[in-house]
């Protein structure tokens, strides 16, 4: 397939780790740099492309599959896709990156870390504190597993750097790979697969 120079930067993490924080940051920052940018929001795919999914494995993998799947078509046709969904397991994310590879679009997974004692006291969403208590089942990190990128390209600390720390890490990360150029839009895409993982 013609490559036409996408890519999608996978952000993985916990729940409150900052996906969508710095998920809409990047946007604004690739956007004002002239990339066309599209974000899949975990929250949001939920209300609308995967309703009724809950938090079982296999739900949980079929919610992935999805958002791995639109991402892969946008990628394909030079879009640069930013994708903010947990995605605890790590043979999916590698299936989703296998299948976006195989259209000649890059995949950058980005490793959102946070320790989970400071998402415990940050609790954006008041989940830490039920979940601790035993009142959520299935809540990742507490009552359902979380497997860490083994290889990630690109790892952010969220509990020491600021939103706009961690965002111009992932845009270095892109230099690096080769994935913006110097006016900053898509570049030819030289991005080396070698090279890629750090
Ligand atoms: P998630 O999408 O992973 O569930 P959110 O983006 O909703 O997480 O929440 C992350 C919270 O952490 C926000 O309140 C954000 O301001 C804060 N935060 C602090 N430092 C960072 C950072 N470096 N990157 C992203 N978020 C951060």
């Amino acid at each position: 397939m013609a490559n036409k120079n996408g890519f999608t930067l996978w952000l993985t993490g916990l729940s409150g780790a900052g996906k969508s924080t710095l998920a809409l940051d990047l946007k604004n920052k690739l956007l004002e740099r002239g990339v066309e940018i599209e974000l899949l929001d975990g929250d949001e795919v939920r209300t609308n492309l995967s309703k009724g999914l809950g938090f079982s494995k296999e739900d949980r993998d079929t919610n992935i599959r999805r958002i791995g799947y639109v991402s892969r078509l946008l990628a394909r046709n030079g879009v640069g896709v930013i994708s903010a969904a947990i995605s605890p397991y790590r043979e999916v994310r590698d299936e989703v990156r296998a299948e976006t590879e195989k259209d000649g679009a890059a995949f950058i997974e980005v490793f959102v870390k946070c320790p989970i004692d400071v998402l415990a006291q940050r609790d954006v969403k008041g989940l830490y504190k039920k979940a601790l208590a035993g009142e959520i089942k299935e809540f990742t990190g507490v009552s359902d597993p979380y497997e860490e990128p083994l290889g990630p390209e690109i790892t952010v600390e969220t509990d020491r750097e600021t939103v706009d720390e961690s965002a111009r890490k992932i845009i270095a990360g892109l230099e690096r790979l080769g994935l913006l150029n110097e006016s900053g839009k898509l570049g030819d895409l030289n991005y080396n697969l070698a090279a890629g993982r750090r």
